[in-house]
């Protein structure tokens, strides 16, 4: 087994760009995901279990759009969507426009490795979670002030906040984890891409891995996350990889949106059509942190 330099880079979302009064905040929790997974993964942890812990601590943050602090759809309720998948024998669970979970990703974890279906979605994925022995929470525990306010107030599109990350260990494994609260007002049973593997979610050990983030239908179609790791292919540079990626899902669909990526050598690389991407990745030895 050769031993591998781990990578990793996390996304809080792409979209309109984030009030100053939110960016401390947001800042701090890309930095304590960030730590969490890298400890992970300094230790000889799997990718896997770097982009899990990462997302968790991301959906426990009521700063992002996943988890608590969900956005609300337009009956004022939370539906989430999350998905992970691992690069070596392509794993992956997925969970869709689940109301009642505090942690989606862990959900798509644990239907993962039962290996018995990769997607639920609503009263079935909530029953999979309660037989597995998480505990449901209430709407009350996910909603917090600032979506309620945004709720009764514009009912318009706002900041960007759902959660991803990709990463490589030290084995030469990848892996990326996604998940949402969705889009602001969507219709109640939409689910995005971020429950969707190939669309919001995708790795590969022999190319790399990928988590997107922004419009999920013009995501959806144009499966963006396979499309950018498909670039990978010939050592391109994952950065080139992203913006090519990019360029196809807006020439085609007009969608904006953002994705982070890395490759089987553990180069980073990001790009976005919006005006604003959260981002948390290592340049060097420095822990760059853009909100
Ligand atoms: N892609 C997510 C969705 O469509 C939303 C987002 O990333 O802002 O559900």
């Amino acid at each position: 087994m050769t031993r591998r330099q781990p990578a990793l880079i996390l996304h809080g979302g792409a979209g309109a760009s984030v009030p100053a009064a939110q960016r401390p905040l947001r800042q701090q929790g890309l930095e304590r995901a960030f730590a969490a997974a890298w400890a992970i993964l300094q230790h000889g942890g799997t990718a896997l279990d770097a982009v899990v812990g990462a997302t968790v601590a991301m959906e426990n943050d009521p700063e992002f759009n996943a988890g608590v602090g969900s956005c609300l759809n337009q009956d004022g309720e939370v539906e989430m969507d999350a998905s992970l998948m691992e690069g070596t024998t392509y794993r992956a669970g997925a969970v869709g426009a689940v109301r009642h979970l505090r942690n989606p990703i862990l959900v798509a974890r644990a239907l993962m490795e039962e290996g018995r279906h990769v997607f639920l979605v609503g009263d079935g994925a909530e029953r999979f979670a309660r037989a597995r022995g998480f505990l449901p929470v209430s709407r009350e525990e996910l909603v917090t002030e600032r979506q309620l306010r945004r709720w009764h107030a514009t009912r318009t599109a706002g900041e960007p906040g759902t959660v991803g990350a990709v990463a490589l260990d030290r084995a030469g494994r990848v892996a990326a984890a996604t998940s949402t609260g969705g889009i602001f007002n969507k219709h109640p049973g939409r689910i995005g891409d971020s429950a969707v593997i190939g669309a919001g979610t995708y790795a590969d050990d022999t190319l790399g891995a990928g988590s997107a983030t922004g419009d999920g239908e013009a995501i959806i179609r144009a499966t963006l996350t396979r499309t950018a790791v498909d670039y990978l292919r010939d050592g391109r540079d994952p950065t080139r990889a992203a913006q090519a990626a990019l360029t196809l899902l807006h020439r085609r669909t007009h969608g904006e949106a953002g994705i982070v990526l890395l490759d089987a050598l553990g180069r980073v690389g990001y790009a976005y059509n919006t005006p604003a991407m959260s981002l948390a990745f290592l340049s060097g030895d420095t822990l760059v942190v853009q909100v």
